[in-house]
């Protein structure tokens, strides 16, 4: 019987990542997925809803990717993919045809919050200053202390001022504080939260370093090139291939899951230690989730604010208040009369997605209580049609898929919880339980196999970065292989 080196249940980005590290490393490497196409959260399909047309089902806009420490050495542009910068990260429309607008620009943007201008750069300035301590703060594997103990500080003092009744304080007009309130709503959860907060000095620093891109194409071509350097060293990818129990797996050394934690523990059973079969099955889902709608249009949206349309991404929330009441509503377990809404226009930046009757895909999502199975079609063309007036004599098609149905093409997505379960500070250290290493669920014995988790369901938690699988893989050689991490680089 042959005995490969590493499986990998799952081709997500992480566990696209992980398997490219170990087949880099020269192990003998095969990914099983249970959908028909690879990448999980960052494909792109044809949904058939108009000819030429493809959708990105989960992931479009990428500031992780730009920022995680592991694209950025597999180098993704060296790789064929472009990612595209707006001239606006983000935007966030408010009602009476104002916006509030992230620049890529730091001085841009602060020039356009006009009295909140200052107030912006104090809050964002020394974390886009040191991109470098932020990600160490943020998107690494939250075990010890970052180097860059300024910047932590730094984090920590503004996690504790906007994850509390004094997030408002800095800002004296809606603009600004719209504009990190919609960033914040990344999280899914109630508004002001030291979760919030944290999504927020995430994402709004990383617009003014590395941008907020839109891979041409959509997200799979960076599926596209993790599959073309995996399959170069060796790998493989066997689709539509579930797993569900332990029989369903090859015989290898090696096992790392892209999969949900309770999906580990449903697959190793007796395999586990009775504490860290508890501890995974404890890992609580978030509250909040997403139901996905994809639209086709007939052309451009009509933005009152015209700059809006020089956004990559638009939050649709409203003021702060508006936003917060949304997301109050939610993690109660209500649908928000308007719920926030985020939204991407690929084509104001890539031709490509554009045909040539003028037919584009258009991606959004909208926050509704977990488990949730009503359609939102309506209420989110109602929220784009807030700002936009005349939005819904462009949609030619539609499909959405509740928070209930997720799942159906992505096991990992059980209830429209996107996120890869709750997103708290004490679950971002305790991802998805408290223990010195999260991703190891067994360790290797000798000749006995190991195994890992490495989804976002470990740290540094969602976004479409590669880096649970990267720090999986890494523990994976040391642990079972007593190899060191690899390059790379395109060249190696
Ligand atoms: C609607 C939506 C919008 C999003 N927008 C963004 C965005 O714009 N930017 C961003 O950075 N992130 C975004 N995300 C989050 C991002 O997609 C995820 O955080 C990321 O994809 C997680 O990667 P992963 O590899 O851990 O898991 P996933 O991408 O979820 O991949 C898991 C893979 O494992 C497979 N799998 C699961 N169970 C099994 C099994 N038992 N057997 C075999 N295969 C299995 C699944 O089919 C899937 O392919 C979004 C997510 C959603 C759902």
């Amino acid at each position: 019987m042959t005995v490969l080196d590493a499986v990998v249940v799952g081709s997500g980005p992480n566990g696209l990542a992980a398997a490219v590290t170990l087949a880099r490393a020269g192990l003998s490497v095969q990914v099983l997925e249970a959908e028909d196409v690879p990448g999980g959260g960052a494909r792109t399909l044809d949904l058939g809803l108009a000819d030429g047309v493809v959708h990105d089902i989960c992931s479009a806009v990428h500031p992780m990717a730009v920022a995680s420490p592991f694209l950025r050495a597999f180098d993704l542009p060296a790789r064929g993919v472009d990612l595209l910068q707006p001239e606006v990260a983000y935007a966030n429309p408010l009602d009476g045809g104002r916006a509030a607008l992230a620049y890529r620009s730091l001085d841009r943007t602060a020039a356009a919050l006009g009295v909140d201008g200052p107030a912006w750069r104090a809050l964002l300035g020394p974390l886009v200053d040191d991109p470098d301590g932020l990600l160490a703060v943020a998107l690494g594997d939250h075990r010890g202390v970052p180097r860059q103990l300024g910047t932590a500080v730094a984090f920590g003092l503004r996690l504790l001022e906007l994850g509390s009744a004094a997030w408002g304080a800095r800002f004296r007009d809606d603009e600004a504080a719209a504009l990190l309130a919609g960033v914040g709503a990344h999280a899914i959860t109630r508004m002001p939260s030291p979760s919030a907060a944290g999504t927020a000095l995430l994402l709004a620093p990383l617009a003014h370093a590395g941008g907020w891109p839109v891979p041409r194409g959509g997200s799979g071509a960076i599926v596209g090139a993790l599959l073309a350097d995996l399959q170069a060293h060796g790998g493989s990818v066997l689709t539509g291939t579930r797993v569900d129990r332990a029989r369903d797996l090859p015989a290898a050394r090696a096992y790392l899951f892209d999969t949900s934690p309770r999906t580990a523990v449903r697959v190793l059973g007796q395999r586990l230690a009775n504490r860290v079969a508890r501890g995974l099955i404890a890992f609580p889902r978030s509250r909040g989730a997403a139901a996905k709608v994809d639209l086709v249009l007939s052309g451009p949206v009509p933005w009152t604010h015209p700059e809006v349309a020089l956004a990559g991404t638009v939050h649709l929330g409203g003021s702060r208040m508006q936003a917060a009441a949304a997301e109050a509503a939610v993690a109660s377990g209500r649908h928000a009369d308007r719920p926030m809404v985020l939204v991407s226009d690929p084509g104001v930046l890539d031709a490509s997605r554009v045909t040539a009757t003028g037919l584009r895909p258009f991606w959004a999502y909208a926050h509704v209580p977990a488990g949730s199975s009503v359609d939102v079609t309506q209420a989110v063309i109602a929220q784009v049609e807030r700002f936009a007036p005349g939005f819904r004599d462009l949609v030619v098609a539609s499909r959405c898929v509740p928070a209930a149905e997720l799942d159906h093409h992505n096991a990992n997505l059980v209830a429209g919880d996107i996120s890869g379960g709750a997103v708290s500070v004490y679950r971002m250290l305790a991802r998805p339980r408290l223990a010195w290493d999260p991703y190891a669920l067994v360790a290797p014995q000798g000749r006995a196999a190991g195994y890992w988790l490495c989804s976002s369901s470990t740290p540094p938690g969602p976004g479409v970065h590669g880096l649970s699988g990267w720090y999986a893989a890494r523990r994976a050689l040391k642990d079972g292989f007593d190899l060191p991490a690899p390059s790379l680089s395109p060249w190696d």
